[in-house]
């Protein structure tokens, strides 16, 4: 690649939110040259998780051309139980009291990054570097000076790209985000969660199930097969041990926290363990950069939010920039930063007060979830109101035509 070159938009990751930010961006904007930096060198990081995609970022999928390759891998979600293991509490949820045909869809992470990865193979105006990484940024006035260095141990060189707007999609541990000093809030909920893909001795049947236990709280998504993918917190005291046991011993640990609502667990694939943290980013954006996805906010996994609220991301700065002469001038960066404030603050919110709320055991905590849970499901509004959110449909993506530049 030419070094003089101005490159119209610098995507540093080639996770979930990066492609899809990329692929959004490319559609509307042609005229753009885009280049994705990746530092995994066979395209983008196989990563193990399997995750509940909201109604609306499935519909965004389907309106880009990517939901038929992912349909055969995916289970959908038709009913969501929430409850308080041991406790009367409990809200159901229901596809068709939604009028909508799922309330979501449970997918692995690696198959739709693969299936955006294909899509943006065959888009002329996108680059994808993979096998470096962003590891100086420099911003000028007008440009971005990005240094990019190879993953391989022998290549000592770097690289210099210029660009108009540098998108930092480079994770929880973002260093973009760091080298533009943007600072970050933490909350270290001190758990860890343990995922695993369980085999049942029945279908799930369509019920995703979020369970609040005495040892944190547990969800289960339906999958094909008669499987389900298991998303266990733990206190961060209790994962070593609750990581060493064998599988039978896991197993039956599982079950006398769950209860039998699932049937029996009869059999347990690798099981892998994540910090359980909220960050969030203290503004999204900087001087010629913005950061997006995990770089900007990190959720606990409890209510599923954590990627489509970064899918969210993707479609407001591929609006935004559908409209910009310049894709880096200030006013685009901020008016986008305005734009996702307030949903940032709900999820976030929502998210902490399930994880603070159900990790209590104080009686006066106990009886009030108990009451909020037993009153979302008695009151149809309010349930209404509950299940758009969680599906994401506040937020439906507009129809995103090839090509559009409004
Ligand atoms: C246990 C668990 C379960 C979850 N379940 C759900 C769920 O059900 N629903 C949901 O919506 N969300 C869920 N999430 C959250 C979801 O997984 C994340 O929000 C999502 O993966 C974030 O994607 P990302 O692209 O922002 O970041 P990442 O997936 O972390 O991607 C970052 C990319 O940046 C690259 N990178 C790193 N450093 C550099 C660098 N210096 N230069 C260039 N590139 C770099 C990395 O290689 C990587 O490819 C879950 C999370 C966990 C932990």
């Amino acid at each position: 690649m030419d070094a003089d070159k101005l490159t119209s938009i610098i995507i540093a990751g080639g996770g979930l939110v990066g492609s899809l930010t990329a692929l959004l961006l490319a559609r509307r904007r042609p005229d753009l040259s885009i280049v994705i930096v990746e530092p995994n060198a066979a395209g983008p990081v196989p990563d193990k998780r399997t995750i509940a995609l909201a109604a609306a970022t499935v519909e965004l999928l389907q309106q880009q051309g990517i939901w038929s390759s992912l349909a055969a891998a995916s289970e959908a979600i038709k009913h969501i139980h929430v409850s308080d293991r041991g406790y009367l509490g409990v809200t159901r949820l229901h596809a068709e009291d939604e009028g909508v045909a799922a309330l979501g869809q449970v997918v692995p992470a690696a198959t739709l990054n693969r299936a955006l990865y294909q899509q943006l193979g065959e888009l002329p105006n996108v680059t994808w570097r993979a096998g470096t990484r962003v590891v100086a940024i420099e911003q000028q006035i007008a440009s971005a000076a990005v240094t990019l260095a190879s993953m391989a141990e022998t290549a000592a060189e770097t690289e210099q790209l210029n660009c108009q707007l540098l998108i930092g999609a480079d994770g929880q541990r973002s260093f973009v985000r760091e080298a533009l000093g943007i600072g970050m809030q933490v909350t270290d909920y001190k758990q860890v969660g343990i995922i695993a893909t369980l085999q049942l001795a029945e279908p799930l049947a369509g019920w995703a199930y979020e369970r609040f236990t005495d040892t944190g709280p547990l969800a289960l998504l339906p999958l094909p097969n008669q499987q389900a993918s298991l998303v266990w917190s733990v206190a961060e005291s209790d994962a070593s041990a609750t990581l060493a046991l064998t599988d039978e011993q896991f197993l039956s640990a599982l079950q006398a926290a769950f209860g039998y609502r699932a049937g029996r667990f009869v059999g347990i694939g690798e099981r892998l363990q994540f910090p359980l943290q909220l960050h969030l980013a203290e503004r999204s954006f900087a001087h010629r950069a913005v950061i997006i996805g995990n770089a900007s906010h990190t959720l606990h996994p409890i209510a599923g939010q954590g990627f489509n609220l970064g899918v969210r991301d993707a479609i407001s700065l591929s609006d935004q920039l559908a409209r910009a002469d310049d894709p880096g001038a200030y006013a685009t960066l901020a008016d986008y930063w305005q734009q996702r404030k307030d949903d940032y603050q709900q999820i976030i919110g929502l998210t902490d007060l399930l994880v603070r709320g159900f990790s209590n055991h104080h009686w006066p905590m106990t009886q009030l979830r108990n009451l909020a849970l037993l009153g979302l499901d008695a009151v149809p509004p309010l349930r209404n109101r509950f299940a758009r959110q969680t599906m994401g449909l506040t937020y439906l993506a507009k129809p995103l035509a090839n090509g559009e530049r409004t």
